[in-house]
């Protein structure tokens, strides 16, 4: 049976903590990342990190709605072959199309009421070790290379709102202060 966990929001120490490689997919991770599965889903998240739910092992969930995996409304999908949700433990990119970037709002689950746009690559390949500790390689296009280049931001320590206009940071300041009165107060999150 999977469980709920709680997520940790923006003050919170570890999400600024960089994730440990993991040697070998156990039991134990196997039951992390559906817990994290689970959580993501009832948080209504497309991506999850291990920081978010207070792990520092390296392993991140992500679940793109089939709507949302396409270039434009209602056009093919853009990554046909990739089950979801993907499970992702040690997952590294080992190609960017730097010469195509996008820019698309992102939010996150550790910043609630918080969004903003982002530019990053448009395709990545990540390399990772699947659920059963087989290494595997996959390109990932659109929205669905997004989340996977946020998450592993998330493994490596960096938040999106390290990748905000220096304009769009000013803008959330007010908002992040708050967040992060409310998470040291125990008060943010948790609903
Ligand atoms: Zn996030």
């Amino acid at each position: 049976m999977s469980k709920e966990l709680s997520i940790e929001t923006y003050g919170a120490d570890v999400l600024r903590m960089t994730a440990e490689p993991v040697e070998s997919v156990t039991d134990g991770l196997r039951k992390l990342a559906d817990d994290m599965v689970l959580t993501m889903h009832r948080a209504n998240g497309v991506g999850l990190a291990a920081q978010q739910v207070g792990h520092t092992e390296a392993v991140c969930v992500i679940d793109v709605p089939a709507e949302y995996d396409v270039e434009q409304k209602g056009g093919p999908r853009l990554n046909p072959g990739v089950k979801m949700p993907l499970v992702m433990f040690n997952p590294v990119i080992t190609e960017a199309s730097d010469d195509d970037t996008r820019a698309q709002e992102e939010g996150c689950l550790s910043f609630p009421g918080i969004n903003g746009n982002v530019e990053r690559p448009w395709r990545v390949k990540v390399r990772y070790l699947d659920r059963s500790g087989k290494e595997r390689e996959q390109e990932l296009v659109g929205y669905f290379a997004r989340a996977a280049q946020h998450e592993i931001d998330h493994l490596n320590g960096r938040l999106f709102i390290d990748r905000f206009t220096y304009v769009k940071r000013l803008a959330v300041r007010g908002k992040l202060n708050r967040l992060k009165a409310d998470t040291l107060a125990g008060r943010a999150g948790g609903e």
